[in-house]
């Protein structure tokens, strides 16, 4: 048989989407596979933002065999337990969308279901009463889940991390390296590519020399360099849709309690991120440029820091969607130049470990078949619109009057699949995970109870149990969850016994 094996797999581009590919190939094709190299360029830099996560991040950092109290000591890294929203459906309003889920489902039925039901009867009015990770985060508390016995809330703790993104991508490019890729630093001036079918065949550095290989992935960042200007793989832009442009960002001190949560808040013409490491507070104040100038854009944001800032406020600008095709011919997107469409719900490094795993899963041969990419991406494409949708709902979903801006988004018109789960939602609160998508009913619920107004009534299923049992079930739930909370440490002690990075040896 013809030996079609991927030998030579050249990277283009080492920040978090380069070193997380190369650190995952190594580790999965092992050493002999095929010769791995990734270029990048000091010159050119990284984007230097990309600092908050959700939970699968873990399961990443398990398997390049990471233990996780390394990687929070070199990261200066935090536990985040879920997002707190402050002024998105009006001003002085808030709410939590918490990791995990709510209470426990009863008879079949999803726990949303009885909680709207006394919802509508006024005998609830906050869900995050019945989530150990929302009633853990409003006291700053933090620990691992452990075996705490049958049916305990503190069986099932989930949280994902706060990071130093660039000490992260530091740390992988030792994992990779360790594993034999071959790192090459050079800025990339030139791409050749085959005369017959425009496949990619060598990228030249500003040095002259020529790297060839037969797999190219591009991770170049927003400029997508092999997609987009080799390829001309064309761009779906959504800027209609989420109308965000800009962010300009500056950390700051920290303070001494460390909160385990991301806190965003609703300005004028966007939001503000709020996301504690051991050592810093990272801030950004991402905006719509047709609705707030830079400078007022940067004047918003520094007068909402917690502490001095300790760099200069930096501008960073993108367009929001994706790349038409994030594999073509035998280049595969990965990373800002597969598209992006911006950081409120941390999906991003989310969406480079899915483009990964998803590579890896329809990984070619020379022969690259056509029907392994065109399935590679349409599975991204439907990741990244119902990604999308949930994001638009945080925008849409506003009774705010202040501002143009939000008005604007309110009334704009969306996706006809977002639109259906707001009328069903409406109609009596069911939310809805479809197939395998990213985020699930409890993130919906989350969101749509803390954003839309009361659902005109309940699921009727939930009659399933008289109004007394509800109610009774749902106390005890409420109890064992602040119980649980209680016993939880403060997250500061927690990282301070478990994982300062102070005691990091290097
Ligand atoms: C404002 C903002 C906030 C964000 N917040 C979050 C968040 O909280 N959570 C989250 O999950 N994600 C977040 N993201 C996204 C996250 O930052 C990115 O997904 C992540 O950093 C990956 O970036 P990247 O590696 O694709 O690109 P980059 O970091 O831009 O890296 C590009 C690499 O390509 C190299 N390169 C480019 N051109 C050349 C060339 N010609 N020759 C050689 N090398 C070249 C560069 O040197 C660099 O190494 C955020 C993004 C933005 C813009």
């Amino acid at each position: 048989m013809t030996d079609n094996r991927i030998k030579q797999i050249v990277i283009v581009g080492g920040g978090t989407a380069g070193w997380m590919t190369a650190a995952a190939l190594s580790k999965i094709l092992g050493p002999d596979y095929a010769k791995i190299q990734l270029i990048e360029s000091d010159s050119i830099g990284t984007v230097g933002v990309g600092e908050a996560t959700i939970p699968q991040i873990a399961t990443f950092n398990r398997m390049l065999g990471i233990p996780e109290d390394e990687f929070i000591k070199h990261t200066n890294a935090s536990f985040k337990l879920g997002i707190e929203f402050v002024n998105w459906k009006k001003l002085d309003h808030s709410y939590f969308h918490p990791f995990g889920h709510y209470g426990v489902d009863m008879e079949g039925l999803s726990f949303h279901a009885y909680w709207q039901r006394l919802y509508q009867e006024g005998l609830v009015e906050d869900p995050s009463e019945f989530s150990l990770m929302a009633m853990a985060a409003k006291n700053n508390k933090f620990m691992r889940p452990f075996n705490a016995g049958k049916n305990s809330p503190l069986n099932e703790i989930a949280y994902a991390f706060h990071f130093d993104s660039t000490a992260y991508a530091k740390m992988l490019r030792q994992h990779a390296e360790n594993r034999g890729v071959i790192r090459t630093e050079g800025k990339v001036v030139d791409v050749q590519q085959r005369s017959n079918d425009g496949f990619i065949e060598s990228v030249q550095l500003e040095s002259g020399e020529k790297i060839t290989g037969e797999l190219f992935i591009d991770c170049s960042g927003f400029r997508g360099l092999l997609i987009q200007q080799t390829l001309k793989a064309g761009f779906e832009d959504w800027s209609d849709l989420l109308l965000c442009n800009s962010a300009v960002v500056a950390p700051c001190e920290g303070v001494s309690e460390i909160s385990s949560f991301t806190r965003t808040t609703a300005h004028k013409a966007g939001w503000q991120w709020r996301i504690p490491l051991q050592h810093r507070i990272g801030n950004g104040h991402v905006y719509c440029s047709d609705y707030t100038s830079d400078d007022e854009a940067t004047a918003t944001l520094l007068d909402h820091l917690d502490g001095e800032p300790l760099a200069e406020p930096r501008i960073l600008r993108f367009t929001t969607g994706h790349s038409k095709k994030f594999w073509d011919k035998n280049c595969i997107a990965i990373g800002l130049s597969s598209g992006f469409m911006e950081p409120l719900e941390s999906t991003s490094i989310w969406l480079i470990q899915s483009g990964i795993s998803r590579l890896l899963t329809n990984f070619p041969d020379k022969t690259f078949a056509q029907a392994d990419a065109n399935r590679y991406n349409r599975v991204l494409i439907e990741e990244f619109e119902l990604i999308r949708d949930f994001l638009i709902l945080h925008y849409h979903a506003n009774e705010r009057t202040d501002s143009e801006f939000w008005i604007r988004c309110r009334e704009m018109t969306v996706p006809d699949r977002l639109q259906e789960k707001l009328e069903v939602f409406h109609n009596n609160g069911r939310t809805f995970r479809e197939h395998d998508e990213l985020f699930n009913d409890t993130s919906w619920f989350a969101v749509m109870n803390g954003q839309c107004a009361k659902p005109r009534t309940y699921d009727p299923v939930a009659d399933l149990l008289s109004l007394e049992e509800t109610k009774d079930r749902l106390q005890k739930i409420r109890i064992a969850i602040a119980n649980s909370a209680d016993y939880m440490p403060k997250h500061r002690d927690f990282i301070n016994k478990n994982c300062d990075a102070r005691t990091l040896k290097l």
